[in-house]
């Protein structure tokens, strides 16, 4: 038997099912392109199912299709000029070599002054490590930490690479599943009750991806003291830490206390806020030997991020005319219109995003009707049909742990948005 797909069985099942991927053509693409052998790790992992959507979308956009895409996992704004021009301006001096593994030390230097003004967190700039994207510092952190048999304890939903980067550091994903009451967050009961001798790990993320959810400093603060007296460690992504809406207060978790700083991994980036995907930029700050452990690797992997985006991203930092903020504040209007107009349609529930730039609404309502003479089981064929039929591309909810719900992006204008609940309210009547 080719596959051993395990626990990534639903990803799978999901990429086959956008991509059309059937007999020999998916044993193909298992296998490699010319039948090869590929490792068991690799073919273990699925490709990102976010990507896949997307990958679909613009399938039919290419067809010249009218798509409404909300599986956009990036924001649509442009990196805003002052950044483009350090860049241009830092390879035209020749910064275009190798720099120090762990980041050039203006940046370091820039990070750690970051992380002290904006969220009370004293990491000296040996304490930190720039990364080739906050993917890269996940993926790279569990390397650096998780062993064969370690646990991860993992809020569900959950972002659709947890998983995959927890299995491929050996480690177990231990699942706790959230409440929609709750806005999908963890409680410390929840967490008490999840914990063994083998949990090595909790991961948070808040603002979430894929609900925008955020935990509030009191509901972080009784986690922290759940974890009090354990040796498990914390790793904090804190990527949408910027994006956060109407009264919503941010705090790291390392920040909680002396207790919960000495446990934590902190990751954030640049992507998200500065708008900066392309760049490939993010970081984590933590405990020196994790730092140190996660250098060694990274010499042998990738060695540094970008030289000339590193000195851009020093600049970046800067934001002298507040750029980040001119972009929170579209995304906090449209947070509000999205979860309006989805929670104004029959059978679906929209916790308000608080934060990031995603809606996650459960839609299971509609699940065992025949829309458009189309059966609907779960949000695979949601999603399926929704785009086939409707031409509104959204991720269905099974990559995220959440079958009941599909993610909706609202990186995307307000037209655009208007334009794309329209057809779906429509096609939720047909
Ligand atoms: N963490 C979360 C929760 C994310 O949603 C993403 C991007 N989708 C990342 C990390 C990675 O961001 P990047 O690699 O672009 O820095």
């Amino acid at each position: 038997m080719v596959f051993n797909i395990d626990s990534s069985q639903s990803n799978i099942r999901l990429w086959q099912y956008l991509s059309g991927m059937t007999g020999i053509k998916r044993l193909l693409y298992l296998r490699g392109s010319q039948g090869m052998k590929v490792s068991k790790r690799a073919e273990s992992i699925p490709p990102s199912a976010t990507m896949a959507v997307t990958a679909r979308a613009k399938e039919l956009i290419a067809e010249g299709v009218d798509v409404v895409s909300f599986g956009a996992g990036e924001p649509d704004f442009d990196t805003p000029d002052y950044i483009k021009n350090a860049a241009i301006e830092a390879m035209k001096s020749g910064k275009t070599k190798y720099t120090a593994t762990p980041g050039i030390p203006a940046l370091r230097k820039a990070i750690s002054a970051k992380l002290k003004k904006d969220n009370g967190l004293d990491y000296p700039p040996e304490q930190i490590i720039v990364n080739i994207g906050a993917k890269h510092s996940v993926y790279e952190s569990m390397q650096a930490v998780l062993d064969e048999g370690d646990e991860v304890i993992l809020p569900c939903p959950y972002w659709v690479t947890y998983p995959e980067t927890i299995k491929l550091a050996g480690a177990t994903s231990k699942v706790v599943q959230t409440d929609r009451a709750n806005s999908y967050k963890m409680t410390a009961r929840q967490l008490a009750d999840a914990i063994t001798d083998k949990t090595a790990m909790l991961l948070l993320n808040s603002p979430s991806n894929p609900g925008g959810f955020c935990y509030t400093p009191d509901e972080l603060a009784e986690l922290a003291k759940v974890l009090e007296g354990t040796d498990i460690m914390v790793l904090s992504d804190e990527i949408y830490e910027q994006l956060i809406y109407g009264d919503t207060k941010f705090v790291s978790f390392a920040a909680l206390s002396d207790d919960a700083f000495g446990r934590t991994i902190t990751i954030n980036g640049f992507s998200k806020a500065f708008a900066m995907t392309g760049w490939r930029l993010g970081y984590t700050a933590g405990p020196l030997e994790v730092i140190k452990a996660m250098g060694r690797l990274q010499s042998h992997m990738t060695q540094n991020a970008v030289a000339f985006a590193q000195e851009a991203a020093v600049i970046a930092l800067d934001d002298p005319n507040g750029e980040v903020e001119k972009m929170r504040i579209q995304f906090e209007q449209r947070a509000r219109y999205m979860a309006e107009r989805l929670n104004a349609i029959e059978g679906v529930v929209c916790p308000e995003p608080t934060g990031a730039f995603y809606c996650f609404p459960d839609v299971s309502e509609h699940y065992g009707r025949t829309i458009g003479g189309a059966k609907i089981g779960g949000s695979l064929d949601f999603a399926k049909v929704l785009l086939e039929k409707a031409n509104v591309a959204v991720v269905p909810g099974v990559p995220f742990g959440c079958d009941r719900n599909v993610r909706l992006s609202f990186a995307c204008s307000k037209e655009q948005i208007a334009k794309g609940i329209d057809r779906l309210e429509k096609w939720l009547k047909s």
